[in-house]
C-alpha cells in the first residue's frame, strides 16, 4: 500500500522530530536554567516573606518605643511636680515615690526589649540584604545562561523547522483518515509504525494470527496490532 510508504516516511522524520525536541529539553544550559529560575523563585518568595516580617518587627519596635516615650513622660511630669513649690502631702509623695519606682522598672524592660528588637532588626535587616545580593548574582548568571542557551537552541531550532517542512510536505498525500489514526496512537505510543517480522509485531512482539498477517502482507488495508494498536507495515 503506498499510503503506508508515505506515512513510513513521514515517520522517520516524525521521530528527528522527537528526537531534536528532546535533544533541546535536555540540553545542559536548559537544565541550568531551570534550576536557576527555581532557586530565583524560591527567594524572591523567601524575601517578599521576611520583608513582610521585618515590616511587622518594625512597626512592633515603633510600638514599644512609643510606650517607653510615655513611660518617660510620666516620670518627668512626677519630677516636674516634685519640683514645683506645691505643697506636697506624705501620703501623695510616697504614693509618688512608688509609682516612680514601677515606671522605672517599666521603662528599664522596655528599654532592654527596644535594644534586643533593635539588634534583631539589624541582623534581620542584614539578612534581606544577602538575600538580594543572592538573587541579584543567580540573575546575572541567568542572564549569560540564557545567552549560552538561545544560541545552542537556535540551530536545533532551525533543523526542526526544516524537518517539520519536510514532514509536513508529506500530509498532502496522506489521508485524513490514516494521519487521524497516526496522530491517535502516537498520543500514547511511538513509534506508530511497527514493521512486522515472522508474523510478529514489531512493536510488542506479539505473534499475529496468520489471517491478520496475509492481511498486513496483503497491504490493501491498515492493520493494528490488536496487542499494542500500532499500524502494522510489511516490508518485503
Ligand atoms: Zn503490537
Amino acid at each position: 500500500m503506498e499510503q503506508l510508504e508515505i506515512l513510513w516516511k513521514y515517520q522517520e522524520l516524525d521521530l528527528q522530530m522527537d528526537q531534536l525536541n528532546l535533544d533541546i529539553k535536555s540540553s545542559d544550559s536548559r537544565q541550568k536554567l531551570l534550576k536557576l529560575k527555581n532557586y530565583l523563585v524560591k527567594q524572591e518568595e523567601y524575601l517578599v516573606r521576611l520583608d513582610s516580617e521585618a515590616v511587622r518587627k518594625g512597626n512592633y519596635c515603633d510600638k514599644i518605643q512609643q510606650e517607653c516615650d510615655e513611660i518617660q513622660k510620666s516620670i518627668q511630669a512626677g519630677i516636674e511636680r516634685l519640683e514645683s513649690n506645691d505643697d506636697i502631702e506624705i501620703t501623695e509623695l510616697d504614693e509618688m515615690n512608688k509609682q516612680g519606682v514601677v515606671l522605672k522598672d517599666r521603662l528599664i524592660k522596655r528599654e532592654a526589649e527596644l535594644q534586643r528588637l533593635f539588634k534583631e532588626l539589624d541582623s534581620f535587616r542584614k539578612k534581606l540584604d544577602d538575600i538580594r545580593v543572592k538573587i541579584n548574582r543567580a540573575k546575572r548568571e541567568y542572564a549569560a545562561v540564557k545567552k549560552d542557551y538561545d544560541m545552542e537552541v537556535a540551530s536545533l531550532r532551525q533543523d526542526l523547522a526544516e524537518l517539520k517542512k519536510k514532514r509536513d510536505s508529506l500530509v498532502p498525500e496522506i489521508s485524513k483518515e490514516l494521519m487521524t489514526k497516526y496522530k491517535n496512537v502516537k498520543a500514547s505510543k511511538s513509534p506508530v509504525i511497527s514493521l512486522m517480522e515472522s508474523n510478529q509485531c514489531g512493536g510488542c512482539f506479539m505473534s499475529l494470527a496468520s489471517l491478520v498477517a496475509q492481511n498486513v502482507k496483503d497491504r490493501k488495508r491498515i492493520v493494528q496490532c490488536e496487542n499494542c494498536g500500532r499500524i502494522l507495515y510489511y516490508r518485503d
